[in-house]
């Protein structure tokens, strides 16, 4: 490197990569207020918080999502262990241990999503002995190297949820549903659609069947479909009924439907979800679209759009996957699940106004003098063990530029102490908005301020 270049480099300014970006107050305010719904209305339909890891054994992504999957084929965040096998061997001849080892993986990856190490958990801990179903719901960033626009990140976080074990009643897909769509009213999405469909079971008679006919439909047309869906007659039919794009929509529209192949056990099932969700009083489109091009999926699929996003509307997606806990070694489970994007969710409520969130102080405390300086702290610590958010400036400043201080930081109150307030113990309290102000002895002060914070609440 140059002088010149190692001179740049030294005075470069760090970006954040490209995909990723800081999450900012007061914007951070509602994500928080977010994820609190969640595990509020999340409790109250009995699941349980599970923190994952971060990273994984690549092979578990691989095996879960499948090799195949643009997902995993491209876009996995994948390294090299550093701490592979023959770093632990020298590791444990330096300490001198003869402790076994377990064979480290080679490879890890950051996760793209959550449900696979759900799983792994649910083996990992034999959570088949505890009653069944286990309810458990996750939150925070997964990663795909996805090309970064609008609601689209290479670090995105979700919110999802996972029901293992136990039966695969109708009841059950319902609730799953009715439980997200419980949430995203509670943190007030506004005009949120739920599609739903059933790609029914991966059985001669059923889905299988209905794969050899879409195949053979699709065939007959390859010549007027893009290269991608070409690709996909053979590696993975079911997913051209996912395009987007504009001139493949005729054609898809004049394909076969699942539907019309569904077993009857696969039809019952599917009329009793829309029976149920029909008695919980949420209400759905069917999209026959709807599908998932893994083996295991099976049954219920769905999805939900919300406003104010373009293209990339979806902000939640789910379904059965009844066969995923065996394929990763465990016994026979079944399992249903979503996840929701949270970017998307706190992009849709602030596209739709929902998105405001209380940014002031409620109390700034403007003090002059040694002695109000004193009272300042001790009334700082008095509120804010009350439940208020107070700043207390650390150097002394003229009730001007005080006053002003705490309008531009949108205070709702200033608390003004000086000399005469010190002396007299008694306290002037200004209410920003109307310029009114008032004198209170000391503990009348927090009486007052507590009966307008239960008003206004
Ligand atoms: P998936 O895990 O692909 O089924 O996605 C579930 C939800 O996560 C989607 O409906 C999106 O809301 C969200 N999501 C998926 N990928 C991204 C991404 N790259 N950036 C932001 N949100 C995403």
């Amino acid at each position: 490197m140059s002088d010149a270049t190692a001179k740049k480099e030294e005075r470069r300014k760090f970006q954040a990569i490209r995909g990723t970006r800081d999450l900012l107050p007061p914007e951070t305010e509602l994500w928080n207020r977010a994820e609190q719904t969640a595990h509020e209305v999340f409790s109250t339909f009995g699941y349980g918080e599970i923190r994952l890891p971060i990273f994984e054994d690549t092979a578990l992504f691989a095996r879960a999502v499948g090799g195949e999957t643009d997902i995993v084929s491209k876009e996995m965040y994948t390294f090299q262990n550093p701490t592979g096998l023959a770093a632990m061997v020298r590791e444990n001849e330096m300490l001198g241990t003869l402790t076994e080892m377990s064979p480290e993986s080679e490879l890890i990856s950051l996760r793209p999503e959550a449900t696979a190490s759900v799983c792994r958990a649910y083996i990992e801990h034999n959570m088949q002995q505890l009653p069944q179903p286990v309810k458990l719901y996750y939150m925070g960033p997964m990663f795909r190297r996805e090309r970064p626009q609008k609601g689209r990140y290479r670090q995105f976080y979700q919110i999802g949820a996972e029901i293992l074990g136990g039966t695969d009643a109708p009841g059950i897909d319902a609730e799953v549903i009715e439980m997200l769509m419980t949430f995203f009213d509670k943190v007030g999405l506004q005009g949120a659609t739920l599609y739903i469909n059933s790609i029914g079971h991966n059985a001669d008679n059923c889905r299988r069947g209905y794969v050899a006919q879409l195949k053979a439909a699709l065939e007959k047309v390859k010549d007027k479909l893009g290269s991608d869906s070409q690709r996909r007659i053979d590696t993975n039919p079911l997913r051209v009924l996912d395009s987007k794009l504009e001139s493949e929509q005729a054609i898809i529209a004049t394909l076969p439907h699942i539907a019309d192949h569904l077993c009857d056990g696969c039809k019952t099932h599917y009329a009793e979800v829309k029976r149920q969700l029909e008695v919980r009083g949420v209400l759905y489109q069917e999209n026959w679209r709807l599908v998932r091009g893994l083996d295991y999926y099976m049954r219920s699929t769905f999805e939900i759009t919300a406003p104010g996003l373009g293209s990339q509307n979806a902000v939640c997606g789910g379904g059965r996957y009844d066969g995923l806990v065996e394929l990763l070694g465990g016994p026979p489970t079944k399992g249903i699940g979503f996840a929701i994007g949270e970017d998307r969710l706190i992009l849709s409520l602030q596209e739709s106004g929902k998105g405001q969130v209380q940014q002031g102080r409620d109390i700034y405390i403007a003090w002059m003098g040694e002695k109000a300086y004193a009272a300042a702290i001790r009334a700082a610590k008095d509120l804010r063990k009350a439940g208020f958010s107070v700043e207390l400036p650390p150097l002394e400043q003229k009730f001007g530029k005080a006053l002003g201080q705490a309008d531009k930081l949108g205070a709702k109150y200033a608390l003004i102490l000086g000399d005469n307030e010190v002396s007299e113990a008694v306290w002037t309290l200004k209410t920003l908005s109307t310029g009114e102000q008032a004198k209170f002895p000391e503990p009348d002060l927090l009486e007052f301020l507590r009966q307008q914070k239960k008003v206004s609440s």
